[in-house]
């Protein structure tokens, strides 16, 4: 917090704030100090980098002859001029305007060329004289079109030549609203060139980076459709143009016939970029709608949107200090929602922090600046770029880090979907397999049920059709025997109607046991393929087999004693008709003969065996 403490210390210094000079000694200054304006040797390197040992200055109030005067020769004869005294002029007061002086000698043995060089490239209105009287002129200053320079650069330069032996007196009438800085210095042409050269590289390098970056997040944005890579890229191009604009170079580049948009461009530029950092942080930390952090930046982003109608209508120094002020309550508040929402587990947040405290130290020394607390312009411009770089560069980090999250999110959910659909494929299958093994179940049940007879047990009419033609094929292949007997209950209806359907049910049981135990071979098949009518198919047995097996078995039935359910006994007899499979005949025939010699016994007295005739 006590960045903020400073800050707006610093803008209570700009309201009460007098005119005076900064204290910035030259440390190991040998200049002499006297009262009246000394006079600088420029063949002197020594004394070149003393320049302000040099310099004398006279402040005039509105109303002052001085203040009214526009030459160097209507100033008042009794003007007293301050010496300087190897203190940087930094001025806060904005009404006054500044008469400052400098002589030069050329103490050396030939002309030479120097150019006076005012680093200072937001300066009003600077007019520069050679001579004492109304002679050489230069009118400048960022309120004239770029081409009233001496020299085109963003700087203001006075070129001067001097005759070996020559003194000259420069003088400046400087007006400006804001802050006000006059940093001077004496250089020559290979100085000049060498430390332009070098803010070049740095300038082109920084201003290059800026842009390059801007570009890729606006790539993207296009690719990805995330509306927060398209505020960081509009973050950063508002910087970057403000700074741009801070340094002078968009009044020489973007809009050197523009005078009058050059004043505007730095809160403008200061505007945009507030709102930019609003909607930014407000995508970039997901802060959730309708919470009073949401509330607030809403209010901060229309906030903005007013205070870019009120830059283009409001005088500069009003429209730079609402406008620092809004900037920096800004990053107060997303400096604040930012900790919050870091404390809350978003760790990109983290580094959206960092970034932000990189550029609090950047707000830092533009507001010093700004209200005249940091006079080396060229040293608050690299801490200004380094500050804002560090602060871009930590603010991608932080969105490298939240596509982390993201992807690493999208993994966790992709990674579960993933097990939890093998997971219900194996449940499914494991369903199926069981469901299956039912089926079969009632399959193998159902076929057993379709071929079985319920009362007995034994095989009923559908097994024998099946197996029928089967086994006569067999026969026919092989040339084995098969012979088929048919039995039938003697009189069965008899014993339904005495004793009733449910005992005839109970004697058919017995029937059947009888003839199933008399069924000895494994191939042996005992059928029920009607009411009181039973089949023996017998493969590999001929008649005389079958023959000896159908009277065991009316024999055993014949002897066997039941009794009904009134106690009195039921005589059971059976009897039986036998075919053996003729070479050529088919099953239908067979079963035929069967039939028919059954049908036989049946005729010559019932409980006997009969073989049909071939
Ligand atoms: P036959 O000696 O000529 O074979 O005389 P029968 O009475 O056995 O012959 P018929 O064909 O006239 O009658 C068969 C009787 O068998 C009719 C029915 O009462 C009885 N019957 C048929 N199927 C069943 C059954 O499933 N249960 C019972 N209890 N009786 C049956
Ligand atoms: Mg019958
Ligand atoms: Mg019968």
């Amino acid at each position: 917090m006590s960045f903020f403490a400073r800050v707006f210390l610093l803008l209570a210094c700009y309201f009460t704030a007098t005119p005076g000079l900064v204290s910035a000694a030259v440390p190991g200054s040998t200049a002499p100090q006297r009262s009246e304006c000394p006079v600088l040797d420029a063949a002197d390197t020594q004394a070149r980098m003393a320049i302000m040992h040099y310099v004398c200055f006279h402040q005039t109030s509105p109303g002052d002859r001085a203040h009214s005067a526009t030459r160097p020769d209507e100033l008042p004869g009794d003007v007293k001029w301050t010496p300087s005294r190897g203190h940087e002029l930094v001025f806060t007061q904005t009404s006054s305007v500044y008469w400052v002086r400098l002589n030069l000698r050329n103490n050396g043995s030939e002309r030479r060329l120097w150019y006076l060089n005012l680093n200072y490239p937001l300066l009003d209105e600077v007019t520069f004289w050679q001579g004492d009287g109304p002679g050489d002129v230069v009118v400048t200053g960022d309120q004239q079109p770029f081409h009233s320079r001496a020299i085109d650069y963003r700087y203001f330069l006075l070129p001067i030549i001097l005759d070996s032996g020559e003194t000259r007196t420069v003088t400046m009438r400087i007006q400006s609203s804001g802050a006000l800085n006059i940093p001077l210095r004496l250089e020559t042409p290979a100085e000049l060139i060498a430390e332009s050269n070098q803010l070049a590289i740095t300038h082109g390098l920084f201003f290059g980076a800026v842009l390059v970056l801007a570009i890729f997040n606006l790539l993207l944005l296009f690719s990805s459709g995330t509306l927060y890579y398209l505020h960081n890229a509009l973050y950063m191009l508002a910087m970057g143009l403000f700074l741009f604009a801070m340094g002078g170079f968009a009044n020489q580049y973007f809009w050197p016939e523009s005078p009058e948009f050059a004043n505007i461009s730095i809160p403008l530029t200061l505007v945009l970029c507030t709102l930019a950092m609003t909607l930014f942080g407000r995508s970039f930390l997901e802060v959730e709608k309708y919470t009073l952090a949401d509330k607030t930046l809403n209010a901060i982003i229309w906030i903005c949107a007013g205070f870019i109608g009120l830059t283009l209508t409001l005088p500069y120094s009003q429209a730079i200090l609402f406008n620092t002020a809004l900037g920096l309550v800004t990053i107060f508040i997303l400096s604040i929602i930012a900790i919050s929402r870091w404390r809350q587990g978003y760790q990109p947040a983290k580094w959206y922090v960092l970034a932000w405290m990189v550029m609090a130290a950047g707000s830092l020394i533009y507001a010093s600046a700004a209200f005249g607390y940091l006079t080396d312009f060229l040293a608050r411009e690299s801490l200004m770029q380094v500050a804002i770089g560090g602060q871009i560069i930590l603010l991608n980090y932080a969105m490298v880090q939240r596509w982390q999250l993201l992807s690493d999110k999208l993994l966790e959910v992709e990674q579960a979907a993933r097990s939890d659909l093998e997971y219900r494929v194996h449940e499914r299958t494991a369903q199926l397999r069981s469901t299956m093994r039912e089926l079969e179940n009632a399959n193998r049940k159902l076929a057993t049920l379709s071929l079985n007879d319920p009362l007995t047990g034994l095989y009923n009419r559908r097994h024998m059709d099946n197996v029928l033609p089967e086994l006569c094929a067999e026969a026919r292949r092989t040339g084995q025997p098969f012979t088929i007997a048919l039995v039938d209950a003697d009189h069965f209806k008899v014993i339904n109607d005495t004793w009733g359907h449910g005992f005839g049910d109970t004697c058919l049981q017995l029937i059947a046991s009888t003839l199933t135990r008399h069924m000895k071979r494994p191939r042996d098949i005992t059928i029920r393929f009607g009411g009181e009518e039973f089949a023996l198919l017998l493969p590999g047995t001929d008649t005389v087999g079958a023959q000896k097996v159908c009277e065991a078995l009316l024999q055993d039935l014949q002897t066997t004693t039941v009794n009904g359910p009134d106690g009195k006994s039921a005589h059971l007899t059976l009897s039986a008709g036998i075919a053996s499979l003729l070479p050529d005949e088919d099953q239908q025939a067979l079963f035929e003969r069967a039939d028919s010699a059954l049908y036989e016994a049946k005729a010559r007295g019932r409980n006997q065996t009969i073989i049909a005739r071939i």
